[in-house]
């Protein structure tokens, strides 16, 4: 394995380089160094000057707005701004940009594509995603949220759950039951629904961590134009996998950075609480360094078949599992060093409560506590261990598929 990049590559990235030069504050430490309110306005000033400078949606094709960035390009860039601690978008432009906004190139109409890919990228239209049901995560094809075409509208009624920045939304793409005498996956359909409407109630899920970031959305006869179906009517669960693999090629690239730092962090805290002669914390000190060389090891062999043109495949799940069972060991050790003082967190909890602290962020026991809380979710969004483990088996390793219990008609099966 060659770890180097070419000389092309190290062009673009001294171009990244001076981009954040010139538009970073002096002195500047990563958002994490933020207080909150000051991280939400520097995010939405941050956004606005990607957009202004064509740092959005990169990897789109430019007659989208984008940048059609080749992968090499895409990698360098989240590379330079996970080191510069900055976002590359707000909360939900990660369901508007990277999900729905690559789903709708896939798959739309070049009518969906030029009425809703610029509203993305200026963030007129915020995005979230309506995938899980309270019978439908794990086993998502079993869901059950219903819409039925009544002339020129759908009238959508159901329930969606977890529904991550739902409350910030105007729209989410929901997967509804369309034909229930069909195969549970087929008889699914792919349809964008404007959450203003009073068919839609939003109700805010709070927490173990005490925030309100997931939600459950309900549907009370609510509409959407006939012509909101992305790709097929029954075809859905197609495009609904199409989705599920934009994961970035990125990603490979960016987790080791972000872990290595928080890695650095969490030596600090044991240097802070005296703790680095305890032969038990230094072991479990170790223990993270090694998990964290792997994580390292393993992205670049992510990123070696990205670049060369492979979508991250079956083997995505094995860094997922990585990364988020050590996220979940790493952050108990962080509460071991503490120890009382765990119990009465103060400073600045973390701003998101995705994977680690934003970096720069301070050693606050409240940010270690809330990341520690903030780790539990890993293992469960984005698919659970076991499914990823039972991918693993079964499409990696080529084990025997285990029993499933469904059959017949989606009605049929999910009576069982
Ligand atoms: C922080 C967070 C944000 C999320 N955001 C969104 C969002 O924006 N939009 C959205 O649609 N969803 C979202 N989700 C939902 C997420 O996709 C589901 O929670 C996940 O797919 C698991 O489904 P479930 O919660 O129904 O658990 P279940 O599927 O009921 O699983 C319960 C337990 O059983 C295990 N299990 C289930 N089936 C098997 C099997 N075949 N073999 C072995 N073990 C099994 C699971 O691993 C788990 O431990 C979010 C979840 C979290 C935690």
């Amino acid at each position: 394995m060659d770890v180097s990049y070419p000389p092309e590559a190290e062009t673009y990235r001294e171009k990244v380089q001076a981009f954040l030069a010139e538009h970073l504050p002096t002195n500047w430490k990563g958002i994490g160094a933020l207080g909150h309110e000051e991280a939400d306005r520097f995010a939405t000033e941050w956004r606005a000057t990607l957009y202004e400078n064509g740092y959005l949606a990169v990897s789109w094709p430019k007659e989208y707005g984008g940048q059609a960035l080749s992968p090499l390009e895409q990698v360098i860039l989240a590379e330079e701004f996970t080191r510069a601690g900055v976002p590359a978008g707000i909360g939900n432009d990660v369901f508007g940009i990277q999900m729905v906004g690559n789903t709708i190139i896939a798959w739309g109409t070049e009518e969906q594509k030029k009425h809703f890919l610029p509203r993305i990228l200026s963030g007129e239209d915020k995005w979230c995603q309506g995938y899980s049901e309270p019978n439908a995560g794990s086993d998502l094809a079993n869901l059950g949220c219903k819409a039925e075409l009544d002339g020129d509208e759908w009238v959508v009624n159901g329930q969606k759950i977890w529904t991550s920045a739902g409350h910030l939304a105007d729209w989410i793409f929901v997967l509804t039951r369309t034909d229930p005498s069909a195969t549970k996956h087929k008889g699914i359909t792919f349809l964008l629904v404007p959450m203003r409407q009073p068919g839609v109630e939003v109700r805010p899920i709070r927490m173990i961590s005490g925030e309100s970031e997931f939600n459950e959305v309900f549907f009370t006869d609510a509409k959407a134009p006939k012509e909101n179906v992305i790709g097929e009517v029954n075809g859905g669960w197609a495009v609904a996998m199409t989705l599920l693999g934009y994961e970035r090629g990125e990603a490979a690239a960016v987790l080791p950075i972000r872990f290595r730092t928080e890695l650095d962090r969490l030596v600090e805290l044991a240097r802070d609480y005296a703790k680095t002669d305890d032969p038990a914390i230094r072991q479990r000190l170790a223990w993270c360094y090694s998990k964290v060389e792997i994580m390292r090891y393993l992205g670049m062999r992510a990123l070696t078949a990205f670049l060369k043109g492979g979508h991250p495949g079956p083997e995505a799940s094995i860094s997922k599992v990585f990364w988020s069972e050590y996220h979940h060991k790493s952050t108990e050790l962080a509460m071991d060093i503490m120890g009382m003082h765990a119990l009465i967190p103060t400073g600045r909890p973390p701003a998101s409560a995705f994977q680690t602290d934003d970096p720069g962020a301070p050693n606050d026991s409240a940010s270690w506590v809330g990341t520690f809380l903030n780790a539990r979710a890993g293992t469960i969004y984005a698919g659970t261990s076991q499914i990823q483990k039972n991918i693993i088996g079964e499409m990696v390793l080529g084990l025997p598929k285990e029993p499933r219990a469904d059959g017949g008609t989606w009605s049929e099966s999910s009576k069982r």
